[in-house]
């Protein structure tokens, strides 16, 4: 009888493959290995903002991790539950066949896994390492050729939602890699987030987060511009945010994520900006959109003025502040 595998798939449900569909003969004994031991071991590497609460959502799923971060006062908490904390991505990739990294920039990566203590240095064949930094698809797909080369799998898959998403398992994920592998990345994947989102080829995600960040990014800015002028012309901010969420000025900034003190609980701009996403990574989503604008000749009159306005609060001091302190930073320099 014709040997056939069901895994877990798409948002659908389960998703059916016959043998023959199969890429290799090599990728089935690998993904069909690691979804036997479905409950050995997750590798972790970059236990920061996001990665902290990423990891603690694989804990709570019962997945036993193997812990990285080159700060070892991220790995404290890991340490003092009773997870492995080892010294370096090699020492992770020798103990553990599915690797997730969530670093802060490409150098980081690529550190993490082509450095001299790198995932490459130990990686076992037909390991899964996923990578959900935001990082520039073009060394996404440098990666996945050196992971392809040791006989390993690579897939990227940034994330979208903040830091509110990730404490509350509701990412969403967004994949590039060999389709054929996505159900294995789902596995740990949708412990992390509400939509795990097949995106295509390898790079893909990346493309996917970078073009939502500029919009991210632009609408911040705008909802920063709006608030203010509102508040200047005698409007309270909570009713004008009000208004606006009723209306059609309505996004994401402004109804999840308001930037201005006073009119959310448990947003940075309630924090003096603390912890969220920092303006130093929105001024580097930025740079990657402007690179990757600029090697597809798209315009992006606003995307280019964003990157412009984060960088320069970068250089005034913000670039450890969530992003949405661009609404301090506009009335700071308010001149006129
Ligand atoms: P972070 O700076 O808070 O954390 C990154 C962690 O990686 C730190 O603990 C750091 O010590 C560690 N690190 C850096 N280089 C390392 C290396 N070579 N090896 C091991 N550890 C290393 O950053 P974050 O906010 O968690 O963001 C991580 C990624 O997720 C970034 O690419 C960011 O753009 C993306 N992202 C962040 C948010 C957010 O709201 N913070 C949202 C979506 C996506």
């Amino acid at each position: 009888m014709a040997a056939s595998v069901w895994l877990r798939g798409a948002a659908s449900g389960l998703r059916y493959w016959s043998r023959r569909q199969w890429p290799a003969a090599a990728n089935l004994e690998a993904v069909c290995s690691r979804s036997v031991a479905s409950k050995t071991p997750v590798g972790f590497i970059g236990l920061g903002n996001m990665g902290n609460p990423m990891a603690k959502n694989l804990m709570k799923h019962g997945y036993p991790l193997v812990i990285y971060d080159v700060f070892p006062d991220a790995c404290k908490e890991f340490h003092d539950a009773g997870e492995q904390v080892v010294s370096s991505p090699a020492d992770v990739a020798e103990k553990a066949d599915r690797i997730i990294t969530m670093l802060p920039t490409s150098t980081n990566a690529i550190e993490a896994y082509s450095g001299a203590n790198g995932i490459l240095k130990k990686v076992k064949k037909g390991s899964l390492l996923i990578d959900s930094s935001t990082i520039d698809p073009a060394v996404s797909k440098e990666l996945a050729k050196e992971v392809e080369r040791m006989g390993a799998v690579f897939m990227d898959a940034p994330v979208s939602g903040g830091v509110g998403a990730a404490r509350s398992g509701n990412l969403t994920f967004m994949v590039g890699g060999v389709e054929e592998e996505f159900a294995a990345a789902q596995e740990l994947l949708g412990c992390m987030g509400a939509n795990v989102v097949y995106c295509g080829a390898v790079g893909t995600g990346q493309a996917a987060k970078i073009c939502n960040n500029m919009l991210l990014a632009i609408t911040m800015i705008g909802t920063a511009e709006t608030m203010n002028l509102g508040i200047r012309l005698g409007l309270d901010p909570k009713l004008l945010a009000k208004i606006l969420n009723m209306s059609s000025g309505r996004c994401w900034s402004s109804d999840t994520y308001n930037p201005v003190p006073g009119v959310m609980d448990g947003v940075p701009s309630a924090n003096n900006y603390q912890g969220g996403f920092g303006t130093t990574l929105m001024a580097k989503d930025l740079g990657l959109a402007q690179d990757s604008a600029t090697s597809t000749k798209s315009p992006i009159l606003l995307g280019s003025q964003a990157h412009q306005i984060y960088r320069m609060m970068c250089a005034k001091g913000y670039s450890k502040k969530d992003f949405s302190s661009v609404f301090q930073y506009l009335r700071e320099e308010e001149t006129f």
